[in-house]
């Protein structure tokens, strides 16, 4: 084994058996070992005491729309990763939509490859997509390392993305079954939200109509019975609608396998709370009432919902207009998911090892990177963020990292200051200055 380079000291190191007071020992960017906080130096290795400050592992946010190249003015990989930095986050996955070209063949995998290879200040990797027409670039982009395929079952708001119809998602699903690769699902259904009230203006309790609960819970019943016929692995996206629980827990209970996202807006924010023409609350699915957020938090302690990733989709500003039936639908959150989603937990008594089960630990073993990264254990990559986690600041737009600043979340003020980032036991980011770009593209493991 290498010889240890480096040693984190900190009193509060969120590990799998809970937090303590440790050292993590550092050796080729991997962590070589979790010792007494107390242990000596071993041989030429360097000091970094955090204090009191938290030592936890690097988030993994596994939806993330960069939209570069082709709508680089929307996102792009060089502010998306320092974004993600900025926030505590060391890997992200790259949705195949709103980049142009989308990440549809293999070719399209190596632009895009190519546009974050220099710019990376995280870990990057990416998603792959089915559509009604690409069945054949299925198993090549499997083999190129794509972590799982994405797919509609409505339209996804860009033309050169059409959703699935049922015809198409079952054979869709039985390609990917036959890889056994995993399809990770936007689940609202067409028809329900044809049938729902017409959305124009600029109030959100008219948007809020347009896109029912009903919506959801049909499209995610269709997806689970696909599932269990073909015995597929399936991953349901930003899941907002509560009412869907029971029929995802029943479905697990039956054998069915199927893991479960929701994300930071859906856990924060409520529709009660959302300003007429404040689009930049607009995502699909939406934000609902207070009530439905209650047993979305039930969900994740009991461990139905397995993982929180922010679904980041920002656009210009231009494109957030007043007109909820015509502004762009993402939410733009990257930098802010952690200390968001931690101000909301502690006050419902959750913990960090609960916020690091959900943002780092499951999303790495939805990816299949559960031997790399989600832990502070040895032989593990020495991804870490550090956290001052009592406190505060008051988001402002202009001060984040995000390439456009708007963001639900403004004027907030959150629990949680991201300190320092490191990635294969490199600081990447330290009270907002960073390094030049040390991330890596990864590929599914094998
Ligand atoms: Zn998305």
């Amino acid at each position: 084994m290498a010889d240890t380079e480096r040693v984190l000291r900190s009193t509060r190191v969120v590990t799998p058996e809970g937090t303590r007071a440790a050292s993590v020992a550092v050796a080729d960017g991997t962590v070589t070992a979790v010792l007494p906080y107390e242990a000596p130096l071993p041989g030429t290795a360097r000091l970094t005491d955090l204090g009191d400050d938290v030592l936890l592992p690097g988030l993994v946010d596994t939806h993330v729309h960069v939209n570069d190249p082709g709508r680089t003015e929307w996102e792009g990989f060089w502010t998306a990763t320092r974004a993600a930095a900025a926030g505590g986050i060391t890997t992200l996955v790259d949705m195949p939509l709103n980049s142009l070209p989308p990440t549809t063949t293999v070719g399209h995998l190596r632009t895009k490859q190519r546009a974050a290879a220099s710019r990376a200040h995280v870990d990057v990797g990416f998603w792959g997509g089915a559509l009604p027409g690409n069945a054949l670039d299925l198993r090549p982009l499997h083999e190129a390392g794509v972590f799982g395929f994405k797919a509609f079952l409505s339209p996804s708001g860009v033309d050169e993305f059409p959703h699935l119809g049922p015809e198409q998602l079952a054979r869709t699903l039985a390609e990917i079954a036959a890889l056994d690769g995993l399809l990770i699902v936007h689940a609202e259904d067409p028809g329900h939200l044809a049938a729902a009230p017409r959305c124009g203006g600029p109030k959100y309790a008219d948007f809020l109509a347009s896109r029912p609960r009903d919506a959801e819970d049909t499209a995610v019943a269709l997806l689970l019975a696909q599932a269990k016929r073909l015995d597929a692995r399936v991953h349901i996206l930003h899941l907002s609608s509560s009412d869907a629980l029971p029929l995802i827990a029943e479905a697990r209970s039956d054998g069915v396998r199927v893991t479960v996202e929701t994300c930071p807006h859906y856990l924060t924010l409520t529709a009660e709370e959302v300003p007429d023409g404040a689009s930049e609350f607009k995502c699909c699915p939406p934000i609902r009432e207070a009530a439905n957020r209650d047993p979305l938090w039930r969900a994740l302690a009991d461990g139905v919902i397995d993982c929180v990733v922010t679904d980041h989709s920002p656009s210009t500003a231009d494109l957030k207009t007043a007109d909820f039936a015509t502004a762009w639908g993402g939410i733009s959150g990257l930098q802010l998911s952690l200390p968001a989603v931690w101000t909301e937990a502690r006050g419902r008594g959750h913990g960090l090892e609960d916020v690091v089960r959900w943002m780092s630990t499951r999303p790495a073993e939805l990816v299949g990177l559960g031997t790399r990264k989600g832990a502070i254990a040895p032989g593990r990559d020495a991804d870490f963020a550090v956290l001052a986690p009592d406190e505060t600041f008051t988001v402002d737009p202009e001060g984040l990292q995000h390439r456009n600043p708007v963001t639900a979340y403004a004027g907030r003020t959150l629990y949680g200051v991201v300190k320092s980032t490191w990635l294969r036991g490199r600081r990447v980011m330290t009270d907002g200055e960073f390094t030049a770009p040390k991330g890596r593209l990864l590929t599914r493991l094998p």
